[in-house]
């Protein structure tokens, strides 16, 4: 039976990324040797580094005053990295979730920070709208897509200081401004590769600016100096990032899988809305294109553990709710095709029948 990906992440990747880099597991670039085997700085991985940084930019449209960097440690290194290089003094932040609060946590340990605005008090269903950014903030740091809770910012917020952004579990998924950021980072097992590499995309003049001495390894200097190459880099997932990366180009690139992920989502959050069944989490205008939250309806309480079985039977994979949500998550990243979503609604509407 055809198996549907609905994990949270680690998640769903392309065929074509999981084919190349088994191939190249095998036998990279025709060395006759295993990827995992070869030295990061022979010319083969240098050329595979150096595409997918710069592909990144192609398809981000990064301009030429930022860099992009690979990096280890996943998105929660970044929660420190980001105060340790551009908290000078105050930054503020919006509490949107867990991931939120956790970066909030570490920047308490670099200088003053304003929590401009949570929805913690309404279990993070919705996304704060009128907050004001203290005008010296050194940055103000959002993210972007609420991997746990289902919430996505639709409008990049405007607030007259650089913006520093968690986009984990929505990279790539639509366009973005990347002139308005003075970072942006995303831990790659949402939407790129298999978990291992973090992408950084950092504005170099904002980079040296805090007092502070920063160790080597945490510094984004180090690493825009040493293309990614300052020590060895996960060989693997970085590989793996080229395939996707290749393949989003191929796809159209990044305005086509916006448009790909405004469909499925639509179909999913439309049924979801019409089943008597089940009911969303979130406010409206907040729902994520990548992650859809949703429970069984007041009256269909006792049914949760019934259509967790149901689906998994019908081949829907990783679609239990994260524990502070409960009821349900199917997450819909950019490998995700239609076919699946489309599976899954109708799983969704034979239970509805079925009761
Ligand atoms: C998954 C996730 C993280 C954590 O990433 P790690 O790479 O495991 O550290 C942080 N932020 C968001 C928004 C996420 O979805």
């Amino acid at each position: 039976m055809k198996k549907h990906n609905f994990y949270a992440g680690p998640s769903i990747l392309s065929e074509y990324t999981i084919k190349n880099t088994a191939e190249a597991i095998l036998n990279f670039a025709g060395t006759g040797l295993s990827l995992m085997e070869v030295s990061h700085r022979g010319k083969e991985f240098v050329a595979v580094s150096d595409e997918a940084r710069a592909l990144v930019k192609e398809l981000l449209d990064v301009p030429e005053t930022h860099d992009v960097v690979f990096l280890g440690g996943g998105a929660s290194l970044q929660f420190c990295m980001v105060p340790y290089n551009f908290l000078k003094k105050k930054a503020s932040y919006m509490d949107t979730g867990e991931w939120a609060s956790k970066a909030i946590k570490e920047a308490k340990l670099f200088g003053e920070v304003v929590v401009v605005a949570s929805s913690k008090d309404k279990n993070y269903t919705f996304i704060p709208k009128n907050y004001d950014v203290p005008a010296d903030s050194d940055y103000f740091h959002i993210t972007t897509n609420n991997t746990i809770y289902g919430t996505q910012i639709h409008r990049i917020p405007e607030v007259g200081v650089p913006l520093a952004a968690d986009m984990s579990s929505d990279i790539f998924s639509c366009p973005v401004d990347v002139s308005k950021f003075d970072v942006i980072y995303a831990g790659a097992q949402k939407n790129l590769a298999p978990a291992g590499v973090t992408i950084a995309i950092v504005r170099k003049d904002a980079l040296n600016q805090v007092g502070r001495p920063i160790p080597t390894m945490l510094n984004y200097q180090t690493h825009v100096d040493k293309e990614s190459m300052f020590n060895t880099p996960p060989v693997v997932p970085i590989f793996a990032a080229l395939q996707t990366l290749k393949w989003y180009k191929e796809q159209g690139g990044i305005a086509a899988m916006q448009k790909k992920n405004i469909e499925k989502a639509a179909v999913l959050y439309d049924e979801i809305d019409r089943n008597r069944l089940f009911k969303g989490t979130v406010a409206p205008e907040d729902r994520s294109l990548m992650n859809v939250c949703f429970v069984m309806n007041d009256d269909y309480k006792d049914l949760e553990d019934e259509f967790n079985k149901f689906a998994s039977a019908a081949g829907m994979v990783g679609i239990k709710g994260h524990r502070s949500v409960g009821g349900f998550r199917a997450s819909i990243y950019n490998a995700m095709s239609l076919e699946s979503v489309k599976a899954l609604v109708s799983t969704m509407q034979e239970f509805e029948r079925n009761h």
